[in-house]
């Protein structure tokens, strides 16, 4: 969400999966090429500085919107509560799951549910609660449910601190660097030295440490499966 000085229309994007923001300090004078490539917009500002937009992959799902207040967005309109506000607390956490009766791992990373937590941040929960992504919303005991909060708050809050006063051109190495499992497959496990795994669908996959979270036990992958039929 970036807002001009004079209160004037904000530009709002949403970066999906694979998109990034890419700081520039002095934006090149030729124009990009259009057609192949990663970049979806570049913006030029006042002073010369500007960023590039860019989506990796063939699923473009990138989105940017000018608007007047951010809430015209629709994917802002239906947020859920922001994890890392005062008042979430773990009786809030609790209430919502309870309504909920589905995987964990697709639980956490709906953005109507939970706001803010994607793919990478909802593999490095589980992997800090020590629990299955296909665990199941309504499985949940009372101590379980008290540690996926711990670890949804201690997560975030880590992430947040550690990218406070990275320059944007280094948030992503900066990203990579702190995750445990999520993007890892086949390295060991910082917390115990198991080799993390992966499960992958049509169009994404998630990490997880078999030791830690599953009971040593590999989760099925149908990908894999249909490898060795
Ligand atoms: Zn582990």
């Amino acid at each position: 969400d970036i807002a001009t000085a004079d209160g004037g229309p904000r530009l709002v994007t949403h970066l999906a999966r694979a998109g990034w923001l890419q700081w520039r300090d002095s934006v090149p004078a030729a124009p990009p090429r259009p057609g192949k490539g990663p970049l979806a917009l570049r913006a030029e500002l006042d002073d010369g500085q500007g960023f590039d937009l860019t989506e990796a992959g063939t699923q473009k799902r990138l989105a940017v919107y000018v608007v007047h207040d951010p809430a015209e967005v629709p994917g802002i309109a239906r947020l859920g509560p922001d994890p890392l506000a005062g008042d979430f607390d773990e009786a809030r956490f609790t209430a919502l799951l309870a309504g909920e009766r589905r995987q964990l791992k697709g639980a956490l990373r709906d953005q109507s549910l939970i706001a803010g937590v994607g793919n990478a941040y909802s593999d490095e929960i589980l992997h800090a609660a020590r629990m299955s992504p296909f665990k199941l919303t309504g499985s949940l005991t009372p101590e379980e449910t008290h540690r996926l909060y711990q670890a949804l708050r201690s997560t975030l809050t880590e992430a947040v601190e550690r990218s406070r006063g990275v320059a944007a051109g280094r948030l992503k190495a900066e990203k990579r660097s702190g995750l445990r499992v999520h993007g890892r497959t086949g390295q060991p496990c910082p917390v115990c030295g198991d080799t993390v795994r992966e499960v992958s669908f049509a169009d994404s996959s998630l990490q997880y440490c078999p030791t830690c979270q599953t009971g040593g036990r590999p989760l099925a992958d149908r990908r894999l499966s249909r490898l060795l039929k």
